[in-house]
């Protein structure tokens, strides 16, 4: 049974998965490729094989966009958290949302290569989960999380995961933290700030239409992280309106399309941070997803001592995915701006 164990020295909660042990080993020399002889539990015509249905998206022809629970959730969804003393630490039951979404009907289908209208719909369906999970009052956080060519993927078909956990997560907690404190100096939104700074300076955008920019961060960790924003105030995602997705869609779609032809489809990772669920004023917070691509960078120092050297300057980063063009080989903004 998992079990979350609190360090008390760094603040952060770590989730004990011993049904997961396998995996460690059996990944060690050289990792499986996924078993392609199996049919595949989220293709359409297998729904008996993942049978129950959280939320679904359908067009004329059957489901688009299909959420179910993760047959290996690392967070369940049954029980209370139950927090309690373990002699000095704090522990409490692995409860939580772990839903897998699969993105699209089609079993191998990029983010990059998605119609913005499918887009859309599959952000019509985090904005749906996002809701409907910050009403349970067991949970903390949502995000949605996004591995592309992952080799420890469990699954080959097209897919995501929407999480809501007990706690904080450490990352976004720090994050809080500094908007919070930001706007307590200053009364306005650290993620507004930034918006306008580099709307000004525009050395480090990387797309832009009349609601959203995706930009490179002045101080990106990784090479390549880019951040997706909406352009207007919001704390939380789950409030998006209609027509704001299919924009976001857009920006999204063009910003992964950007990412492959430069850096020639690298495995990456993308979330949402969708905003807190309570006990936050809305000024402080301003959702956005999160796009960091995995390059093999080293990662001893930053696991050592948390200090991140990042050998691409977001100015340069931005340079070159607008070099690369998007989808639509239009340069950034020539949309609607
Ligand atoms: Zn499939
Ligand atoms: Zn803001
Ligand atoms: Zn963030």
């Amino acid at each position: 049974m998992s079990e979350l164990r609190r360090d008390p020295i760094l603040r952060r909660w770590v989730i004990m998965a011993p049904e997961r042990a396998a995996d460690v080993v059996a990944r060690r020399p050289d990792p499986p490729l996924p078993d392609r002889s199996t049919p595949c539990p989220f293709c359409p015509g297998n729904e008996t094989l993942n049978p129950e249905e959280i939320a679904v998206a359908c067009d004329g022809n059957g489901w688009v966009v299909r959420v179910t629970p993760d047959k290996r959730p690392l967070l369940r969804i049954e029980g209370d958290p139950d927090r309690r003393a373990a002699g000095m630490f704090d522990v409490m039951n692995a409860i939580g949302a772990h839903e897998l979404v699969a993105d699209t009907s089609e079993h191998e289908r990029s983010w990059a290569d998605f119609s913005p209208a499918h887009m859309a719909r599959l952000l019509a369906v985090y904005r749906e989960r996002t809701l409907d999970l910050r009403g349970d009052r067991r949970f903390r956080h949502v995000f949605v999380v996004k591995n592309h060519g992952a080799v420890w993927s469990n699954y080959v078909h097209a897919h995501s995961h929407v999480i809501a956990t007990p706690f904080t997560p450490k990352r976004l907690e720090e994050e809080l933290a500094g908007a919070r404190e930001y706007h307590r100096m200053r009364e306005r939104c650290v993620f507004c700030d930034q918006l306008a700074e580099e709307l000004r300076v525009g050395r480090r955008i990387v797309a832009r239409n009349g609601r959203f920019l995706a930009f490179a961060p002045f101080a990106s960790e990784y090479p390549y992280e880019t951040w997706i924003m909406p352009l207007e105030h919001a704390a939380e995602f789950g409030t998006v309106a209609d027509a704001a997705l299919e924009p976001l869609a857009e920006i999204m779609v063009e910003t992964l399309a950007r990412l492959r032809a430069a850096l020639g489809d690298p495995p990456y990772s993308v979330a949402l941070h969708a905003g807190p669920l309570a006990g936050d004023h809305p000024a402080e917070f301003h959702w956005h997803w999160e796009l960091v691509p995995h390059l093999g960078h080293q990662l001893g120092m930053e696991w050592a001592t948390g200090i991140y050297s990042n050998p691409v300057p977001p100015e340069d980063a931005a340079r070159q995915l607008l070099a690369a063009g998007g989808a639509s080989g239009r340069p950034a903004g020539a949309g609607a701006a």
